[in-house]
C-alpha cells in the first residue's frame, strides 16, 4: 500500500513519524475518515469541513490547503486503486521535546492512508447489530474528532467480550452515541429521533446527510436526546457513520428492538443513503 506522510507518497513500510510526535505522546491530533464507494468519495465536503473545525478548536494550523487535501485523497485512491473502502487523514500538532505545554509554531505532522474494505451491503447492514449500554467515560469535548480514543477502544472491547457487536454510551441517563457512530431510534408514531449536536457527541457527517434525506423524503424528525429505556422500547433503531452508512440495531442491552430484525424505515433510509451516495456515478 502507498501511504502519504508529510508531503511524500511512499510504501507504508518506509513512512516514518518521530517518537516525539505529540499525537503519539499525548493524543494531540485530530483525524477524519471518508468513505469511498464505486471509486467516489462520499460526503467528503462535510468531512473536510469538520477536519478544519477540529484543527481550529485545537489551534493546529491546516497542514496543506483544502485543494491539496483533496489532491492527496485523489492520488491515494488512484495509487492504491481503491474502489471501496476508506481514506484516513490524521494531523497532529507536530513534534517537540515532551512537555504538556506545547511551544508555538510547531509544524503539524500530516499522514493519510487508504483501507480497502467492503462498505456496502455488509452482513451488519443486512442483519443488524447488537449494542450494549455502557457509561460514557470520555472527556467533555467529544465534538472535536481527536485521536484520543481510549474510551471507545475499551468500551468496544468490553462489548465484544460480553457478546455484543458494539456499545451505545450513556451519560446522565441519556444515550450520547455509539463508540464510532451516531445513535438513532424510531418511535411508535414513526418519528426519527437523534440527539442534537453539542459538545457531548461528535457531529456526524453521515448523521447530517441522513437528516437531509429525512427532510427530502418527508420523514418526521425529532432532534432530542433519549434514554436507554426509550431506546429499548423503540420500534426501530440504527446507527450511522462514514464507514457503516446506515446500520440497523436489532438489540439494545438484553432487549430485542421491534421483532428483532431490521425495520422498514431503517431499510428505506439505508437505500436512500446508498442512492444518494452513488447518485452521480455512471453504472
Ligand atoms: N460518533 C463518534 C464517536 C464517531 O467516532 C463517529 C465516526 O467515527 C461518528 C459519531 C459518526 O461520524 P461520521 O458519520 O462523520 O463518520
Amino acid at each position: 500500500r502507498i501511504v502519504y506522510c508529510n508531503g511524500v507518497f511512499t510504501p507504508e513500510e518506509d513512512a516514518r513519524i518521530s517518537i516525539f510526535d505529540r499525537g503519539f505522546l499525548f493524543g494531540d491530533a485530530i483525524y477524519e475518515v471518508t468513505a469511498v464507494l464505486a471509486g467516489r468519495l462520499i460526503d467528503n465536503d462535510l468531512h473536510l469541513d469538520r477536519l478544519e473545525r477540529s484543527l481550529a478548536a485545537l489551534s493546529i494550523p491546516m497542514p496543506v490547503s483544502r485543494a491539496e487535501l483533496e489532491q492527496i485523497q485523489a492520488e491515494l485512491m488512484a495509487r492504491n486503486e481503491l474502489a471501496e473502502g476508506i481514506i484516513y487523514l490524521q494531523v497532529s500538532r507536530g513534534e517537540a521535546d515532551r512537555d504538556f505545554l506545547y511551544p508555538e509554531g510547531l509544524k503539524p505532522n500530516f499522514v493519510a492512508f487508504t483501507q480497502a474494505k467492503k462498505l456496502a451491503d455488509t452482513p451488519a447492514q443486512r442483519n443488524g447489530i447488537s449494542v450494549d449500554l455502557t457509561e460514557d467515560l470520555r472527556w467533555a469535548r467529544r465534538d472535536i474528532k481527536t485521536a484520543m480514543l481510549l474510551g471507545q477502544v475499551l468500551a468496544k472491547r468490553q462489548a465484544r467480550t460480553d457478546g455484543y457487536d458494539d456499545v451505545w454510551m450513556v451519560q446522565d441517563g441519556l444515550v450520547t452515541e455509539g463508540s464510532s457512530s451516531t445513535a438513532f431510534i424510531i418511535t411508535a408514531d414513526n418519528r426519527v429521533v437523534t440527539r442534537p449536536n453539542s459538545r457531548s457527541t461528535l457531529p456526524g457527517c453521515t448523521r447530517h446527510a441522513v437528516l437531509r434525506l429525512c427532510q427530502t423524503h418527508g420523514l418526521r424528525l425529532d432532534e432530542r436526546a433519549f434514554s436507554p429505556a426509550e431506546a429499548q422500547a423503540a420500534v426501530e433503531a440504527f446507527v450511522t457513520s462514514a464507514s457503516s452508512f446506515v446500520t440497523p440495531v436489532v438489540r439494545i442491552g438484553d432487549v430485542a428492538i421491534g421483532d428483532g430484525r431490521p425495520g422498514p424505515l431503517t431499510r428505506r433510509l439505508q437505500s436512500y443513503y446508498i442512492e444518494a451516495a452513488l447518485g452521480s456515478v455512471p453504472a
